[in-house]
């Protein structure tokens, strides 16, 4: 009996077999580019695929639903550089995969999603296949590029293509449609060895022109009231140490956005971020790193952004200058070298921010952190985000090297303010569309990835988009801590059933007093039930020492919660036209 796991055609005589093949194929092209993991949920026609990649040596590290999976592979890519993989099957499979991929590419995540597809022929004449779906097409739209492999010749090439896509210029996803009979297909061995494509300098660096850097200095230098602003590009780019020294050596105040918190300590005397509305309303002058003047900044315009002011941005992709607003001085290329470009500029005669300017700024900031503070202390039972977050806080702080995935709707609002992170791409959440839905998936991404415990804080409507990896933790034994904010609802469990006579609950409304930690019982890993501070503390404490996986029901007031957290401007209200 043959198997997938020997090379094809290979006998007990020979050291190197004489023929190779798709699956093969693909997993050496994988490896050749030092990709050592792939994501996925097996299942037709990919089985095979990831039973190989685990006899190879690769990590395969295997779902309970594709979107989750996707989810992982697009975080690894944040934290590497590296495209994250993610493996799936086709038509359904491939559409929850789509998901990840469409979220990877809104967020410039570098990420492969490859996905078995039925056979072409029927396929493109609809006759009617199992899964039957033109996969390459419906990738499209939503990918920063979509390949599909036709003979297994092309194996190398197109592997090299797909990573060299995801990863250079503005990172994306990119989808690889692998057609069932394309893995089956047999070469002659030394042929596909030659077949193979390790990419050169996929990453390639992107040096600014010395008139724009010249352009930016000039503006910086003639601000009066300067902001920079980070972003996740910022933090994807790696370039930690040159962020540092140039927010350190212009002396500027600057705001992180939130998957950029922790590039520079949010403890650092520089950090504006307890007074944003102030410095976003009354900076002259902002520069962006890395950071786009989407809706999550309100375009660059209107109230928040207050008084007239000139932009600077540092972006690697020339299109987005623009896209909003005016931008005064456009920096194009990769953060790195756009920042060393700038340092070097400085040299050492940079005159710091005005006093009047950063003064006001450490005022205003002391008075906000003081209320904060204040807010923080108080201990209503049932426990509030505010009390509960307290007790996050101070366990975090002793862990700074700590992985934080954060979503929800209020659970992201609070944890973001309050939650300080230390340390460069620790925090990975919502990102860029504001989702719910990446709980489980970055955290296995950044466990698996990182090797570091994952603590992730979680309302516990977003934990249902993807609850059900709670087993997939607990099966490959990841470090993962799990805070569930249970408020018995979305937004709030407190809302009225707007028709009393009828059978149904609340349309905001969950089980009430659910325990959710016991569903992470059913898999072996370990729950708590937590209804105050101290109680939900030491139970992070404990959780995040032991290394295991664990799920804390933290129970809240279901009355805490405002509807869409600070999205209300967003979310339509019936009547209100009238
Ligand atoms: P945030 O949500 O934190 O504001 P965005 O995702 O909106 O951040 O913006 C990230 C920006 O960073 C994108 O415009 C992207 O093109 C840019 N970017 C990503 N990687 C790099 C890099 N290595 N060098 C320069 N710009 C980059
Ligand atoms: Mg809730």
């Amino acid at each position: 009996m043959s198997s997938i796991l020997e090379r094809p055609a290979a006998t007990a005589a020979e050291d190197t077999p004489k023929t190779t093949d798709g699956f093969h194929l693909v997993i050496d092209a994988l490896k050749a580019n030092d990709i050592d993991t792939i994501f996925g949920l097996v299942g037709i026609p990919i089985t095979d695929l990831a039973r190989l990649a685990q006899a190879e040596g690769m990590r395969f590290i295997g779902f309970r639903h594709e979107q989750n999976a996707g989810n992982a592979a697009a975080i690894a890519g944040y934290m590497t550089q590296k495209p994250g993989i993610c493996l799936t099957v086709s038509a359904p499979g491939f559409l929850n995969g789509l998901t990840a991929l469409a979220n990877a590419t809104t967020n410039c995540f570098p990420m492969i999603l490859i996905s078995g597809s039925s056979e072409r022929e029927i396929v493109d004449l609809q006759q009617g296949d199992y899964e039957e779906m033109d996969q390459l097409n419906a990738a499209k739209p939503f990918a920063k590029a979509a390949y599909r492999i036709n003979k297994a010749a092309d194996i190398g090439i197109g592997i090299a293509r797909a990573i060299r896509a995801a990863v250079s210029g503005r990172p994306g996803g990119v989808y690889l449609d692998l057609p069932a009979q394309l893995l089956s297909q047999t070469l002659d061995a030394e042929q596909g060895r030659k077949s193979l494509v390790r990419v050169v300098d996929p990453v390639p660096r992107q040096i600014p022109a010395p008139d724009a850097v010249k352009r930016a200095l000039e503006l910086l230098k003639g601000a009066k009231r300067p902001l920079i602003l980070l972003g996740k590009g910022a933090a994807y780019a790696q370039a930690d140490a040159d962020i540092r020294a140039l927010v350190e050596k212009t002396g500027i105040p600057y705001l992180p956005m939130s998957m950029a918190k922790g590039l520079l300590p949010d403890t650092h005397a520089q950090s504006a971020s307890a007074c944003r509305s102030f410095v976003l309303a009354e900076a002259d002058v902002v520069m962006l790193i890395g950071a786009r003047l989407n809706w999550l900044l309100s375009h660059g315009k209107g109230k928040t952004w207050g008084g007239p002011k000139q932009f600077i941005q540092i972006d690697i992709s020339p299109t987005e200058i623009d896209s909003n607003v005016a931008i005064a001085a456009p920096l194009i290329g990769d953060i790195g070298s756009c920042v060393s470009a700038l340092l070097a500029g400085i040299g050492s005669g940079f005159a710091k921010p005005d006093a009047a300017w950063t003064g006001a700024i450490a005022e205003r900031r002391e008075k906000n952190m003081a209320k904060m503070a204040a807010t923080l202390e108080k201990n209503p039972s049932p426990m509030n985000y505010h009390s509960a977050l307290r007790a996050i806080r101070d366990v975090l702080k002793t862990h700074p090297d700590i992985n934080v995935v954060n979503e929800g709707a209020n659970a992201l609002d609070f944890t973001r303010s309050i939650v300080d992170m230390y340390q460069p791409r620790k925090r990975f959440d919502a990102g860029t569309w504001g989702i719910m839905g990446i709980g489980m998936g970055y955290s296995i991404g950044a466990a698996v990835t990182s090797g570091l415990p994952v603590v992730a804080i979680e309302g516990d409507s977003a934990f249902g988009f993807s609850g059900m990896e709670l087993e997939t933790i607990c099966r490959y034994h990841l470090p993962v801590t799990t805070i569930i904010f249970n408020n018995n609802g979305v937004y709030k469990g407190s809302d009225p059933n707007l028709n009393p006579k009828g059978p149904d609950v609340p349309v905001t409304a969950f089980v009430k007093g659910a325990r959710y930690d016991k569903m992470i019982e059913a898999f072996g890993g370990v729950g708590y039930n937590a209804a105050t501070p101290a109680e939900l503390g030491k139970a992070l404490s404990e959780a995040i020492a032991a290394g295991k996986p664990a799920l804390i029901n933290a129970v809240i007031d279901e009355a805490a919660g405002t509807e869409s957290g600070r999205l209300i401007n967003l979310n339509p209200k019936k009547g209100a036209t009238k």
